[in-house]
C-alpha cells in the first residue's frame, strides 16, 4: 500500500524552530497527534512516518479504536485530552497513559480507585480555566494548589497543568500566565497550544503541544 506524506515533518520542524528560537531542547517538546474523529486509516500514515503520541478526547471512541493499532504499534503512547466523567475513570486508566482533564475534586476519588484497582498510576494535568470564562471546564486559577494538593493526598501524580485559553483573543498572554502558575506550584509540564497556535505555545514553555487539524486536516471535512 503506497502510504501518503503528512505534515509532521513540517509540524516537527516548526516546533524545532521554534525550540531554537527560545533557547530549548526540542526533545523538551512531546507532540501529541490529536486523532479524534479521524479514523485509523488516518493515524496509519503518521504511525509509519515514526509519530508515537496520540490525543483522543472520548474514551469511547479510544476504546474502538486504538486497541487494534496497539497490536501493530505497541509503543504508542495515548493520552486523554478532553473531559473525564468520574463513571468513565477506569477505563480510562485502564487505556491511556496520561490524563489532561483532571479538572475537579469529584474525579480524585474515582481515578485513584481505578489507579488503585488497575495497578496503572497514570500521570495527570491539571486543567486550568485560565480565561475564568464561565462556560469552560477546568479548574479556577485561584483553586489550583488546592487541588494539587488533594490529588497528591489521594496518590494521583500531578504531570503539570492544561489549559485551553479563550477562542478570538491572543493566546500568548494566558500561555505565559499558565507557566507562571506552573512555576509557583512545582510544576513541570505545560500542555498548552493547538494547531493555531503551538508555535506560541512553544515558546513560552510548553512541554506538551495538542496539535490535531495541522497533522490530519479538517475534522469532519
Ligand atoms: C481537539 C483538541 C485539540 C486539537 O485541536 P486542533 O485545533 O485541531 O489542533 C487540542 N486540545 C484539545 C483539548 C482538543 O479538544
Amino acid at each position: 500500500m503506497e502510504i501518503a506524506q503528512t505534515p509532521l515533518g513540517e509540524v516537527q520542524a516548526k516546533i524545532g524552530k521554534m525550540c531554537k528560537i527560545a533557547r530549548r531542547e526540542a526533545k523538551d517538546v512531546t507532540l501529541i497527534a490529536v486523532s479524534k474523529t479521524h479514523p485509523a486509516e488516518r493515524i496509519v500514515p503518521l504511525l509509519e512516518e515514526g509519530q508515537r503520541v496520540f490525543g483522543e478526547n472520548r474514551v469511547q471512541e479510544a476504546q474502538d479504536k486504538w486497541p487494534a493499532l496497539r497490536a501493530q504499534y505497541p509503543d504508542v503512547e495515548l493520552h486523554l485530552i478532553g473531559q473525564l466523567q468520574s463513571n468513565k475513570a477506569e477505563d480510562a486508566v485502564e487505556l491511556f497513559d496520561c490524563i489532561h482533564g483532571l479538572d475537579r475534586a469529584s474525579l480524585l476519588k474515582a481515578l485513584a480507585k481505578a489507579m488503585d484497582k488497575t495497578g496503572r498510576k497514570v500521570p495527570c494535568f491539571i486543567q486550568v480555566n485560565i480565561g475564568a470564562e464561565e462556560q469552560k471546564g477546568g479548574c479556577a486559577i485561584a483553586d489550583v494548589p488546592d487541588l494539587l494538593a488533594k490529588a497528591r493526598e489521594a496518590g494521583i501524580p500531578v504531570a503539570g497543568l492544561m489549559c485551553l485559553p479563550p477562542a478570538g483573543i491572543e493566546p500568548a498572554p494566558f500561555f505565559a500566565l499558565l507557566h507562571k502558575i506552573a512555576q509557583d506550584n512545582g510544576l513541570a509540564g505545560l500542555s498548552m497550544g493547538m494547531s493555531g497556535d503551538y508555535e506560541t505555545a512553544v515558546q513560552l514553555g510548553a512541554t506538551h503541544v495538542r496539535v490535531g487539524t495541522a497533522l490530519f486536516g479538517a475534522r469532519g471535512g
